[in-house]
């Protein structure tokens, strides 16, 4: 999301003249785009704003920005404790970053702009994006879902949906700036709504642009992961055959007090339904440990879900309270140790089903998209199968962005390995 983002406003400072540049040191103008989702991403940008502060005592004409959500966070603390940031813009704010960057060159006065939008999706800008494999396209923006524990609805605002024209416009540019793989995102991508047209339209739009070889989306949420999403997914061999189904809690009562509005029952039936209608499809979950109250038979349902479902990866977090959200105001909390020790038991189950789903298609055949050098050694590449697994494999005589069949071989770790199969020559 916040490259997506990050990309965008390169995208309108570009359009007025402004270039980046690789030295920080030698900037007129630094702008940090933050995330707030968890305490630790907001320790990382107060760590850069620190570096950021030296560089403005050696040179005070540079202007310093804090932008995304962490502004719209932290507008008062940041205002208060770091003088020299000049400029702090909420996610709505950036299409008047021109206007401000003049007025504050004009004028030496701190500017503050962290107003939420019912409207603002940025359509008709284009993002600045480096060559590359894959576009992140935003589809949507803001959610209107508040989990208890998540900072989200209050510093992205209400969820809005881009028109389908300018979502497909942006596609077919990126296509003809020679992307092959096109991401979809939003916060809760799949409750994207445009006039009449829900998600499974706007993908079956796209999965129909020419070019487009790889299509993906996320983050979905589980709510609203219907049917009709699923028959689109498996009607179109561009459209990748993973999911990324947000579990969070494995107890309905934690569910409940997290206002996820499903239960545990209803979770793993949906990830079967998912499995039902695409077989061997990847399925990826994101879970919290430690959330307030979540008792130790509470987080025995949370082992519980993933024994049953067995998710080939999984995000794992500790919950980490946000000022402002309902569950920072909780009188249960976890201690630190508890939550740690969670979180060291759902990673070490999380590796262990990696490995069993891993090793179920050894012996098949996947579809890799070849993207990087592998980090072992030079002669091989990685890249992601449909299922969105990293396959290690001999380079032989593929490039970068080729598609090709990779037999796969073994599994260890969370990677698989493999070989080329060779395409038959033309007698
Ligand atoms: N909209 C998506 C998730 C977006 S945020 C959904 O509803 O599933 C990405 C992930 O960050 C969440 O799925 C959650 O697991 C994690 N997260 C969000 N707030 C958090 C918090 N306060 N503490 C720990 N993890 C959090
Ligand atoms: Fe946050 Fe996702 Fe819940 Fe929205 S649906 S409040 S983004 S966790």
């Amino acid at each position: 999301m916040n490259v997506a983002d990050s990309e965008m406003i390169e995208g309108i400072l570009q359009s007025k003249n402004y270039s980046s540049i690789n030295s920080i040191d030698k900037a007129d103008i630094i702008f940090v785009n933050t995330c707030a989702i968890r305490e630790h991403a907001e320790e990382k940008v107060h760590s850069r704003l620190g570096v950021f502060s030296r560089i403005k005592r050696n040179n005070p004409e540079v202007i310093i920005g804090v932008l995304g959500c962490m502004a719209q966070h932290l507008k008062d603390d940041i205002l208060d404790s770091k003088p020299y940031v000049d400029i702090i813009l909420g996610p709505d704010s950036y299409r008047k970053l021109p206007a401000l960057l003049e007025r504050k060159i004009e004028d030496k006065k701190n500017i503050v702009d962290t107003k939420l939008s019912r409207y603002e999706v940025y359509d008709n800008f284009f993002p600045s994006r480096k060559e590359g494999i894959n576009a992140w396209i935003s589809i949507m923006r803001g959610c209107d879902k508040f989990c208890t524990f998540c900072i989200v609805p209050f510093t992205r605002g209400r969820e809005r949906s881009r028109s389908v024209n300018s979502i497909v416009n942006e596609v077919k540019k990126a296509v003809n700036e020679g992307f092959i793989e096109i991401t979809l995102l939003g916060q809760n991508v799949n409750s994207y709504k445009y006039e009449n047209h829900s998600f499974d339209y706007l993908l079956k739009e796209i999965a129909e642009i020419s070019g487009v070889e790889r299509l993906r989306y996320t983050s979905p949420h589980p709510e609203d992961m219907t049917d009709d999403v699923l028959y689109v997914m498996a009607h179109y061999d561009n459209i990748c055959n993973a999911v990324h189904f947000p579990l969070q809690a494995g107890s309905s009562r934690i569910l409940n007090r997290m206002n996820r509005t499903y239960t545990k029952n209803h979770f793993i039936e949906r990830a079967h339904r998912i499995r039902e209608i695409l077989p061997s499809c990847g399925l990826t979950t994101d879970i919290i440990v430690g959330f307030p109250g979540e008792t130790n038979s509470d987080f025995e349902e949370t082992i519980d879900v993933m024994n049953k479902i067995k998710f080939d990866s999984a995000f794992t977090f500790k919950y980490s309270p946000r000022l402002g959200t309902k569950a920072h105001e909780y009188s249960d909390q976890i201690s630190e140790m508890d939550k740690q020790e969670r979180l060291e038991k759902v990673i070490k189950l999380q590796k262990e089903h990696t490995l069993i789903r891993n090793k179920e298609i050894i012996g098949n055949n996947e579809r890799v998209l070849v993207e990087k050098n592998s980090k072992r050694s030079i002669n091989q590449w990685a890249g992601r199968t449909d299922s969105n697994k990293w396959v290690i494999f001999d380079k032989e005589n593929a490039n970068i962005k080729d598609i090709v069949d990779v037999l796969i071989t073994d599994a260890k770790g969370i990677s698989l390995h493999g070989y080329l199969v060779k395409k038959k020559e033309a007698a």
